[in-house]
């Protein structure tokens, strides 16, 4: 039987584990952590990788270890310091150091030795411990469970998309599991989108491709560092969040605070850039039709139609919380709260859902706020499951 058991081994699932490891809640023995992957933050590496982003968004505080200023202080250490490369006034660090400092801490940690590959289709109590099962059959107990399933595996596709995908169009999800055949180098392609994903894939696109690259906004670049404003990192915000008991209330305040669709400054000044220099189109404006007649793709607007052999699709994620197919007999058996948006009420001091089942990431941002999905909104929840 383990002691803890963590349901995904994404950024929120990884920070969790070492928070209990190093605060010693738990040891690598006695810690399960589950992931379809075959290794840690497979995700969260595919789809930052697949944008080629150079820098992450948020500051260098925002990581997965326990003590804030870990990154920089292993920036400068023997092992980090080849690594070591900031953008900007807020020390944004590059995804090359965010990644070589998460590997460390999993080494230091030992979190190979926890880990196991595989997905979970169900969690049931029996008395006082948690049954888990694999959709392999494989099953073991725990007394704790942590779900930290995130959404980056359910990319959004809008549903034109879906029709002219079924027609047999090229057409991708740039976050999508099975990467799109390539590009042969001359096609035409558009790439669907406004916000940082969009711009981090035309700016990848125009390094080398030598086809017409458009990208098609359906609203003006929304600028902003971060993808909310700093005031929810702490009381400022947080404050009146936590004092509302309505929960449709809060996820509307969780709406309204989120920047989506929007860039940090310098990859606007980039693209307009790479747009004066004649390297992409952008198209701002709705897309009224999108047809797909011999091989060739015809997108709509209202002021142009445009032609190109391959639709990118940078439309973020679906927003219905993670998880719940699965977790729907466990919701009915031990009657979890859960709020209109489907999303779970959960303890405001420790996050627990049911009696020792707690939640992190996308799944507690009725309680975490806006920034829960980030790795800010990790640190947080961590600090709150570990001091349970
Ligand atoms: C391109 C990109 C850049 C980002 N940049 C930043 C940034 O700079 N700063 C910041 O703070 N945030 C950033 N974010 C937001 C956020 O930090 C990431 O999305 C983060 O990866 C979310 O982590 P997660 O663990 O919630 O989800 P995921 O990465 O989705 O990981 C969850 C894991 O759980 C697994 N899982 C799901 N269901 C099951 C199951 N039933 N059984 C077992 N395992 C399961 C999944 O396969 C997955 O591996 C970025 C997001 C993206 C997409």
């Amino acid at each position: 039987m383990k002691e803890w058991t963590i349901i995904g081994g994404g950024i929120q699932g990884c920070t969790i584990a070492n928070y209990l490891l190093k605060s010693k809640r738990t040891t690598v023995e006695n810690l399960a952590i589950i992931d379809p992957n075959h290794s840690p933050l497979s995700t969260w590496n595919r789809c930052t990788s697949q944008i080629e982003m150079p820098f992450l968004r948020s500051p260098s505080i925002h990581h997965i270890d326990i003590d804030p200023f870990s990154l920089e202080k292993f920036a400068k250490s023997k092992e980090g310091k080849q690594y070591a490369d900031f953008y900007g006034p807020y020390d944004r660090p590059s995804l090359s150091l965010f990644n070589h400092h998460c590997e460390s801490i999993f080494e230091d940690i030992q979190l190979s030795r926890s880990w196991i590959t595989g997905t979970v289709n169900q969690v049931k109590r029996k008395m006082s411990q948690w049954d888990i099962t694999l959709a392999s059959g494989q099953q073991f107990k725990s007394q704790k469970v942590v779900l930290a399933m995130g959404l980056s595996d359910h990319p959004y596709w809008p549903e034109w998309a879906q029709n002219i995908k079924e027609m047999g169009a090229n057409i991708h999800h740039i976050f999508e599991r099975h990467q799109a055949k390539p590009l042969d180098e001359q096609d035409d392609v558009v790439v669907i989108g406004g916000g940082i994903s969009a711009v981090h894939t035309v700016i990848k696109l125009a390094k080398n491709h030598r086809g017409k690259i458009k990208l098609i906004s359906r609203h003006p670049f929304r600028v902003f560092p971060f993808d909310s404003d700093p005031g929810w990192l702490g009381p400022k915000y947080m404050r009146k969040f936590q004092k509302i008991k309505c929960y449709e209330t809060r996820r509307q305040m969780i709406v309204k605070a989120r920047h989506r669709g929007s860039m940090p400054n310098e990859l606007k000044v980039k693209v307009n850039k790479l747009q004066k220099k004649n390297k992409i189109e952008i198209l701002f404006g709705d897309i009224k039709d999108v047809t797909f007649v011999q091989n060739e793709l015809r997108v709509e607007l209202e002021s142009k139609t445009i032609q190109a052999q391959q639709i990118l699709l940078a439309t973020g994620f679906h927003s219905t919380a993670p998880g719940m197919p699965w977790l729907q007999s466990t919701i009915q058996e031990e009657q979890l709260r859960c709020a209109t948006c489907g999303y779970p009420i959960v303890s405001a001091d420790s996050l627990q859902w049911g009696e020792q089942l707690f939640v992190t990431g996308a799944l507690s941002e009725l309680e975490v706020g806006p920034v829960a999905r980030n790795l800010s909104g990790a640190r947080r929840a961590a600090l709150k499951i570990v001091g349970h």
